[in-house]
């Protein structure tokens, strides 16, 4: 089977992963020694930055296998964008100066907090997931998957993480933390990455 190596330590994002590329006869593995490998500094102004660094300094570590990394978050345009590429850390006092993410809850109260003058209308929003492939520290390509809501005021559901209870999405009525995680899988920004990510790999590397 074919084999790609994909740069986390979170089990819900390998597991994810692994089902999705099961279909494509594609096996799924962490990267050998993971937690022990230094950890890229995310400082790009683009989650594509930080996908790429991640993604090139991990392949370093595993010689001639693909790697992949993932960057993400939650874009709000009456926030210009906020909290962007600054999403795991929101609640700092300086996000972009933090080395140390911050809690779901505080992030979610930030954005809460700063959207408490803007409309609903104006309280539109996408999740962005943005997928490198590299080898041998080159990238080999970027895939970016988004899924567009709307910011609620109030948290509902209770599934997921970060900050899928405010994040409603109009095409089925709900917020992402109501879905169960097949649900979210079809609807979400890191779905859509990957699906672009398989189709590239079965067209590079057919079976
Ligand atoms: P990372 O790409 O795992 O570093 O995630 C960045 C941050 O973006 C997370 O800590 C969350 O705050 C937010 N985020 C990314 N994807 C999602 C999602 O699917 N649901 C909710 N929050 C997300």
């Amino acid at each position: 089977m074919r084999r790609v190596l994909i740069a986390t330590s979170n089990p819900g994002k390998l597991r994810d992963f692994a089902g999705a590329a099961q279909v494509h006869g594609i096996e799924i593995a962490g990267i050998p020694n993971f937690e022990s490998l230094p950890t890229p500094v995310e400082d790009g102004k683009t989650f594509e930055e930080n996908a790429r660094k991640k993604a090139e300094e991990y392949s370093l570590a595993a010689a001639e296998e693909i790697v992949v990394a993932d960057d993400s978050g939650l874009e709000v345009d009456a926030l210009h964008g906020a909290p962007g590429v600054h999403s795991a850390r929101y609640a700092a006092d300086e996000p972009h100066l933090a080395d140390a993410n911050t809690d779901d809850e505080a992030n979610n109260a930030r954005v809460l907090r700063e959207l408490a003058q803007v409309s609903p209308e104006k309280r539109t929003g996408r999740f962005v997931c943005v997928l490198a492939a590299a080898r041998n520290g080159k990238t080999l390509a970027i895939f970016r998957g988004t899924a567009e809501g709307i910011i609620l005021d109030a948290p509902r559901g209770s599934n997921g993480f970060g900050y899928d209870p405010l994040f409603y999405f109009p095409q089925i009525h709900k917020t992402f933390a109501e879905l169960s995680p097949e649900e979210k899988s079809q609807y979400s920004h890191r779905g859509a990455a990957l699906r672009q990510f398989l189709d590239w790999h079965e067209k590079q590397f057919p079976r």
